[in-house]
Formats: structure tokens, sequence, C-alpha cells
């Protein structure tokens, strides 16, 4: 017999970072469970390494090739279909095919558990699950026997339990019982008397711990949400590859939008994925749609345990599922026939990763539904300058829900100049809360309404400075100014976690005049409750919320109205739906607006979009105060004026004159070392390098720019310094092509150099 049909090859991707992939023998009993997307075992420069199958190579003779050692997966870990999407990534942002692999699959299978082991849970798909609650209502037409209530054996607390159920209609048994200790004992005895009902309801618990209807029934759709279910639907049918925008203003019913396109896409055949910025955020989604597709559904994100990852991979390798729902890694959910993919909050920056394997979820989400012939939908109340770029000028269709359900009036926008308030102010605070804004927190107090304050930076002052030689304390590892932490009286880097206590004298010029300058939540907490000393205050930000179900806890005092003012970060600004909540103030809009990036504008647009949001949910208007220096910004005044068109024109018009993205596409070459001067030197070395071969990949005379070496703007962080390149290119192709190069290029000089490369390609961090 032929020995050669005995064998055949495979090529592999290795878990390490190498570039490429490799080929194997594979033969014997092998042969037969040999797959595409299993897991092998493979001798590698004297190692046993685990490698995943991308191709079954037909069997022909090849010499000098290794066997492979084992293989570990009775089932294919992922489909054929995604190996174009990781090869597509590996080139796109010059990063290890296998270290793609290796950061998509779950962890728990890179740690190789055993089959069948059970690994402990850590209860997010607890709450995810579909939940059921015992409800209580008063039955249809039911009265009550008022003679019943003056027997003398009625207990106590029984009339105000009457009249709890009759006034909310619905009132879940658990919260009867936490206001009643006898409470079942009185459900169950007007159950008899056929005045009230229990019923079991779907429920969720939000984060703030508080208990969501969700109906299993979805409502009929008004005519905006079916006028673009349609042109979903029609793309849905055509079964190839088309990009929707769909810019629909918060509250306008983009989720039953989303819900339906999923339907439509199953009932075609086709599974979907609906990616959402924060991991928060699928709980409510996730129990509507296992609600209404009977369970197949799957989770993906990294809040879950490693087990609760593994089974719900394995779900949905399994094809078990319809719709996976997930924050960015829910990208590279192994569906077998995708055909819908949704990005919410597509202008999110959480789409972007910044650690290790630094892709843009919501880019690489239209490479995968090209790969695959699906749809996209980016949905967004505030589109990214790029989506929106794109949709104008045809590339994606444009898809509009400009109003919302209810039909509720935006927040009115007032924007305080604090230039009038700085210097030789009389009361101190006025730099913090201008007069205007504590007028309105205080009207807002008196009329029994809550105040959320929006400060993007966190401790008590911004820069610890000498008022001598003017130097700040900076952090060691960091090279950046330390910031004052009241409690605890602590320095503190928020890059590194550095902290030290404040000195006494100032370390260059020795002088006792050290001072904290600048504020930022902890101060503006300070403030408040000197101000408003009546006022329940709480404060939300890295620093107070260490303790796990700390947030929770704040957002449900918030909500069930034990605090009056939530002064806090980011954290304050995403999601959340209080009723009650009729002021928002910003404290500082410059923050973001000075950042050293050329999204300054747009980010600072969407913070203040999104912080707007928060206000004005319930009946009452809303209303918004944005404090700054820059009060006629362009982009202050439109968010002031809920006006994206003219944002957009504007910003576009900037970014077009200064060729950036969407107008050019940039990479960020990065050398970090651990010497100044050697981390310089092959940064400069690199930079002529790119230069000779920039020269040769462009074509025409502007195509591609290259910047620096210059040091980056935070010059050193956690010990490292930082050296960094940037290039502009028209066409980013050339692009790629030119970091192809670079990368091939950098090996040599790189090795044992003590410095390291990282290549960003559509960066987000410019610093
Ligand atoms: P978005 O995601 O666009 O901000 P949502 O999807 O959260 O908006 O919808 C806002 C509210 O309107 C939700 O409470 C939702 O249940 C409700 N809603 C959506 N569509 C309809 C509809 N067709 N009829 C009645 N209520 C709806
Ligand atoms: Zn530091």
């Amino acid at each position: 017999m032929d020995e050669s049909s005995e064998k055949i090859y495979v090529q592999v991707a290795m878990a390490l970072p190498v570039s490429g992939t490799f080929t194997y023998r594979v033969t014997g009993d092998f042969i037969g469970k040999a797959g595409v997307g299993k897991r092998v075992l493979v001798p590698f420069s004297g190692r046993r390494v685990t490698g995943y199958i991308l191709r079954i190579i037909p069997p022909k003779d090849i010499k000098g090739l290794k066997d492979i050692i084992d293989i570990s997966d009775p089932y294919p870990l992922f489909p054929p279909n995604m190996v174009e999407f990781f090869e597509w990534l590996s080139d796109y942002y010059h990063y290890p095919i296998g270290l793609i692999i290796k950061t998509a699959l779950p962890t728990g299978l890179n740690v190789n558990v055993p089959d069948g082991t059970q690994m402990p849970s850590r209860g997010w798909l607890d709450r995810v699950g579909l939940l059921k609650a015992v409800f209580i209502t008063v039955k249809k037409g039911a009265t009550i026997d008022r003679s019943l209530l003056d027997s003398k054996r009625v207990p106590r607390n029984e009339p105000e339990f009457l009249e709890m159920i009759i006034k909310r209609k619905e009132v879940s048994l658990r919260e009867v019982k936490e206001a009643f200790s006898n409470g079942t004992y009185l459900v169950d005895k007007w159950v008899k008397k056929g005045l009230l009902r229990k019923s079991l309801r779907p429920v969720v618990r939000d984060i703030a711990g508080e208990t969501l209807f969700i109906s299993p029934f979805p409502p009929p759709l008004n005519p905006k949400q079916k006028e673009v279910l349609d042109k979903i639907t029609v793309k849905l049918r055509e079964n190839s590859f088309f990009t929707y925008l769909l810019h629909g203003v918060t509250g306008s019913g983009k989720t039953e939008v989303y819900y339906h396109a999923v339907r439509v896409a199953k009932e075609l055949g086709r599974q979907s994925i609906i990616m959402v910025p924060e991991i928060a955020l699928t709980v409510s989604l996730a129990s509507l749609l296992k609600a209404r597709f009977r369970g197949r559904v799957a989770v993906l994100h990294s809040g879950l345990s490693m087990g609760e990852r593994y089974d719900q991979w394995m779900k949905i390798v399994k094809g078990e599922v319809d719709v996976v729902i997930g924050a960015r890694s829910a990208l590279f959910a192994p569906l077998s026939r995708p055909g819908l993919i949704i990005v919410d909050e597509e202008h999110d920056l959480s789409y972007k990763q910044e650690e290790k394997f630094r892709y843009q979820a919501r880019d690489a989400a239209i490479v995968r539904a090209k790969l695959t012939n699906a749809l996209v939908v980016l949905g967004s109340g505030t589109p990214s300058i790029q989506s929106c770029q794109n949709a104008v000028s045809g590339k994606y269709g444009l898809l509009t829900m400009p109003e919302r359900i209810l039909k509720r009036e935006a927040p009115d926008i007032t924007i305080i100049d604090m230039t009038r308030f700085e210097g030789s102010s009389p009361t101190v605070g006025d730099s913090i809360i201008s007069p205007p804004l504590r007028e309105a927190i205080g009207e807002n107090l008196a009329n029994g309404k809550q105040t959320i304050l929006f400060l993007n930076r966190r401790g008590f002052g911004a820069l610890y400075l000498c008022r001598f030689c003017g130097e700040a304390i900076r952090c060691p590892n960091c090279e950046v100014s330390l910031t004052y932490h009241k409690y605890g009286n602590n320095l503190l880097c928020h890059y590194c976690g550095f902290r030290i206590h404040p000195p006494d004298k100032c370390p260059s010029c020795d002088k006792q005049k050290l001072k904290a300058y600048g504020f930022g939540t902890e101060r503006v907490e300070e403030t408040l409750r000197e101000v408003f000393p009546e006022a329940r205050v709480e404060r939300m930000d890295r620093d107070t919320m260490r303790y796990k179900g700390k947030v929770q806890q704040v957002l449900r005092r918030f909500s069930q109205h034990e605090t009056d003012i939530l002064v806090g970060t980011q954290m304050v600004t995403k999601g959340h739906d209080f009723p009650n909540v009729t002021l928002v103030g910003v404290i500082s809009a410059d923050l973001s607006l000075n950042c050293p990036d050329f999204r300054a504008g747009e980010i600072t647009f969407h913070l203040l979009s999104q912080v707007a949001g928060r206000t004005g949910r319930g009946e009452s208007p809303g209303r918004v105060i944005i404090q700054t220096f820059n009060p006629s910004h362009y982009t202050i005044t439109a968010a002031k004026d809920h006006d994206y068109q003219r944002f957009f024109s504007l910003e576009t018009g900037l970014r077009r004159q200064l060729n950036y993205p969407p107008f050019s596409s940039l990479a960020i070459l990065r050398f970090l070392g651990n010497s100044k001067t050697r981390t310089k030197k092959i940064a400069q070395h690199m930079g002529v390098r790119i230069g000779n071969i920039s020269g040769k990949v462009k074509k025409g005379k502007k195509d591609i720019e290259v910047l620096g070496p210059v040091e980056a703007p935070m010059a050193k962080l956690k010990g490292k310094y930082r050296q960094q390149i940037l290039i502009k290119s028209r066409s980013s192709k050339a692009l790629n092509l030119l970091l192809k190069e670079v990368e091939k290029g950098s090996v040599r000089v790189l090795s044992s150099s003590g410095v390291r490369l990282i290549i960003d390609v559509d960066p987000y961090q410019m610093m």
C-alpha cells in the first residue's frame, strides 16, 4: 500500500508571539480526528506548544515536516468561516494570528480544562438568565369587604398592606415580604378570599438591583420602527454584505428594531450577534431575547467566569443558539451562519481594545460580516464621525429614527462661561460650582428633585504643586503629576497606582510651599457638602467603588431617592434611568476638550450628549448645565443645540483640512524601553528606515506622512520610556504594506535591544 496516502498535512497557527503559520504532518489515527478549529499539540523549537488547525492540506509529499503530537479537542472550537477572519485581523492589525485566536477563545480552554470538569461560576449568568418572580395583583372586579377590616382579629398592618397592593396594582412578593413580616400570610389570606391573585412573571434585575419587567410579547412597532425594519429585512433577504448606520436618538426604540431584525434573520436561517459597549447593558437585553427566543441565546463577555464562558462558547459552537449578546469580545462568537451583526452605541470608545491585541471591534465586525455575506447595523444616537462620514459618502446605508417613543422633549442645556468666576472670586468654591449651577441645584433640592454632577477626574486636587518653584510632584514610574486624594491623605498616580503621602517640603527647592491645585470629584463632593449641608450627597468613582456590589448599592439608593445628589466620573453617565433626575451638571467640559487628541471634540460631544441623556427621563423636563472655559467652542455650542449635523460638518471640515481620519488612515508605532537613551536611539533608527520604506511604498507624493519619532505625550509610563512615530496615509492599503515592511525590518533591530515595538493601527490613544 502506498504510504503517502496515510498522511495529511495541517496548517497550524501557534498560540505564541510568532508571525505566520506552520505546517505539520498528521498520521495514523489522528487523520480522522483532525479538523479545522481544533487544537493540536505540536513540537515547536524544542517545546510542546498548542496550536490551532486553520486548514487541512490534501495529501502530497512534503519533506522535512514534523508530526503533530496530539489533537486536543473532540469538537472544533471555531467554524471554518472564521479562519479567513482571523487571517484578516492578523494582517490588518499586525498581530500574531495564534494569539488572536487565543484571545478570542474562552480562557477556560487555554488552561486545558479536562472534559466534564465543573468550574466555579461567578454568577453573572444567574442574573442574565430568565428569572421569574411572584407578583401580587388585584383580581379584576374584586372589591374589599370593609367589614372584614374592622374585625378585631385582623392583623394590625392589614389595612396598610391592602392599601399598598391596591394603590400599586402590582407588587412583587419579595417586596411585600420586605415591607410586612407577615406578608406571606396576608397574601395567602387575601388570595383565598378572592381579592388578590399571585402570578409568575419574568423579571430581570438591572445594575441598581431593581427588578424590571420584561415583556415576552413585543409591542407593535411604530411607523418609523416599521420603516427601518422593512429596510433591514430587504437587505437580510438579499443575503449579501451590507452596512446600515441606524441614527436613532436615545429612547427612539432601537432595541425593539434589533429584536425584530434578529427574528427575521432567524427566519431566514441565519444567526445574529449583538454587541453593546458595556457588560452591564447585556443584562436586560439578554433577558428580553431569552424570553422571546426560548433560551436560544448566548452571552459572551469578560465578566463571565471561566466555566460560564466555556459553556456559552460550546453552546454556540454546537449550534444551539440563534443570537449572541456581549461586549467587544462577542465579535468572536463561533457562529457557523452569522447573518446579522448589530453594534449598539457604535461610537463608544470601549469597542477599541487598548492592550495586547489592539483591535476595533466595530470595524472588525464589518469585515466579519463581509466575509460571511452578512448585514451590519451600527446603532447610535450620536454616531461616530467615521460611521457618519461613511453614510454620507454612500458606503453605508442610513436609517434614522429622530423621535423618542414617548415624545418627551430634549433637555434644555445652559452653558456657563467659567472665566467669569475665576481669580478674585469672593466665594470659595465658585470656580468649582458656579453661582448659576448652585442656584439650580438649590432649586432642584427644594422641589424634591435629584441632581447628577459629572466630572471626568477623580481625586481632590489635580496637581500637587510648589508655589515657590512651580514644580509639581510627579510619579517616578510615569512622569505624570500625582493627584492629591484627601481621603487617606495620598498623592496617587492614576496610571500605575503609585502612592505616597504628600511631603512637607518641595523635593526640588526644599520650601514648604506645596499645595493642591485644580480639583476632582472628591473636592466637588466636599464643596457640595459645604454649600448644601442638608443635602444627601454620594460620590461614585473608582475610589469609592472599590468594593464589589458598591455600584449597585449607590445606584439603588439613588433610584429610591435616598440620595439627592450623585457626583461622579464617567460611571454616572452610562445607561441608568432615573425618572426623578431633572438636573445634570457638567462641572468641566474642558478636560476632554483639551486632550492632545484629534478626536477630542468628538469625544466631548458624545460625552455631553450622553450626560444630557441622564435627565428628563420622567414626566418633568430636564435641565443640563455645562461649565466651561470654552463657551463658544463649536463642540459645546452644537451639543447645547442638540445639533449633531452641525457638529458633524464642522468636525469633518477640520479633519479634512488636517488630513485626519476618516480622511486618512493612521498608525502609531510606540517604542517602549527601560533606558531613555536606548529607546530614543532605536526609535530614531527605525524612523529613518520607515522614511526609506515609505518612499518605496507610496505612489503619490502626499500619500504617506511619517511624523516623529518624538517623545510620547506620556513620556514615561509604568516605568517604561516611550517614543512614538505617527504615520498618516491617504490609503489604508499603502499603510498596511508599509507596516508589514516595518514589522519585518524591526525584528533584527529590536532583538536584544531591550526596546519593544507596539503597532497600533487606527489608534484611539494618541498619548
Ligand atoms: P433606544 O435603545 O433607542 O434608546 P429603547 O429601545 O430603549 O430606545 O426604547 C425606549 C423605550 O420605548 C423602552 O422602554 C421600550 O420598551 C419602549 N418601546 C420601544 N418600542 C416601542 C413601541 N413600538 N411601542 C411602545 N413602546 C416601545
Ligand atoms: Zn505612575
